[in-house]
């Protein structure tokens, strides 16, 4: 089959033959329709995270049909479309699996990090992992559900219910699709881009932001709450200053440059940072039961297989609006 692999970080990906993946007990053969590109996906080829298995297929954003099942597989039917996200697996006995937070599994496998993911026309999955999908989302454009969508969804399932006014630094493919489930419930999203990126600001007003402006600027509005999806920490301190007392501060990248120091009085009257690591199952199921109420539209651009390279170098330098997708002949 044919696929994009990582031979070592800092090189591009090699387009080349290799041998379909032998399904093993409790997994699936998928056939992938489509692949998403993840910011993480740049972290790993260029060494930020530093574990990957080599050579590596990257992707974790995969829409796939079902091929053979492996030993003792039940629930599943060739041809059903099922996704595919980064948690590979978890070891279900570590204190975190034992206690409902298994995002955190001290022993859990990665896709498309530690495991081989979808920049390929085959790969396996962990049926237990798998998410299955509703005919509607068979398209390629709804790849970026699997990971923008979902860890956009566990960021914004820790603001609190009652916030109304959310603030969403970077605006990408994560920002756009959690602007439209909050704008659906009635809240009012401020998206904060690059300096003078008017393409992007734009592209967030149209999405259904109320305010879009550059990451340094303070909103016309308090926030309740702040998102950061750009790794660039010296977004941390201007979003504490622009949330109001009692507020909150998610970080929900895999990697960001280092926080620059700030004064106590941004983080006091009980604010809050915290990051948001991975995702569990149940965010994955409660985010497509929303899907279901609330049908968002990915803004995606796609790529053939190949163009993965050119594809990731335009992620780069903030030339995709929303995601760029990865489709297989
Ligand atoms: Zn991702
Ligand atoms: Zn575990």
């Amino acid at each position: 089959m044919n696929a994009m692999v990582m031979e070592a970080p800092g090189k591009p990906l090699n387009y080349r033959q290799v041998p379909v993946p032998e399904v093993g007990p409790g997994q699936l053969l998928l056939k992938v329709i489509a692949c998403g590109i993840c910011r993480t996906d740049l972290h790993i080829l260029d060494g930020e995270l530093a574990q990957p298995k080599l050579p590596l297929i990257p992707g974790h954003e995969i829409i796939a049909r079902v091929v053979i099942l492996g030993s003792g597989v039940s629930g599943f039917k060739p041809a059903e479309l099922v996704g595919v996200a980064w948690m590979g697996g978890t070891c279900g006995h570590c204190k975190y699996c034992s206690n409902g937070r298994e995002n955190l599994c001290d022993n859990a496998s990665y896709t498309g990090y530690t495991i081989d993911g979808g920049y390929a026309e085959y790969t396996v999955a962990m049926a237990d992992y798998c998410y299955k999908l509703e005919e509607k989302l068979g398209q390629a454009a709804f790849a970026p559900l699997l990971c923008a969508g979902l860890i956009g969804y566990r960021s914004y399932s820790m603001v609190d219910k009652g916030a109304s006014n959310i603030g969403i630094y970077g605006f990408g493919a994560a920002a756009h699709i959690l602007t439209q489930i909050a704008v659906a419930r009635g809240q009012h999203v401020f998206a904060f881009t690059r300096q003078r990126d008017d393409v992007a600001q734009r592209f967030a007003r149209n999405e259904g932001a109320c305010w879009a402006g550059d990451s340094g600027q303070l909103p016309p509005e308090r926030l309740d709450a702040a998102i950061i999806f750009a790794p660039a920490g010296e977004l941390l301190p201007k979003a504490l200053e622009a949330v109001d007392k009692g507020g909150v501060v998610i970080c929900g990248g895999i990697h960001m440059t280092d926080i620059p120091a700030f004064p106590y009085r941004l983080l006091w009257e009980e604010r809050l940072v915290r990051s948001v690591a991975n995702l569990t199952r149940a965010d994955g199921h409660n985010f497509f039961k929303i899907i279901s109420r609330i049908p968002v539209q990915v803004n995606a651009t796609i790529f053939p297989l190949q163009q993965a390279n050119e594809a990731l170098r335009l992620l780069r330098n903030g030339q995709i609006q929303g995601a760029a997708v990865l489709v297989m002949d």
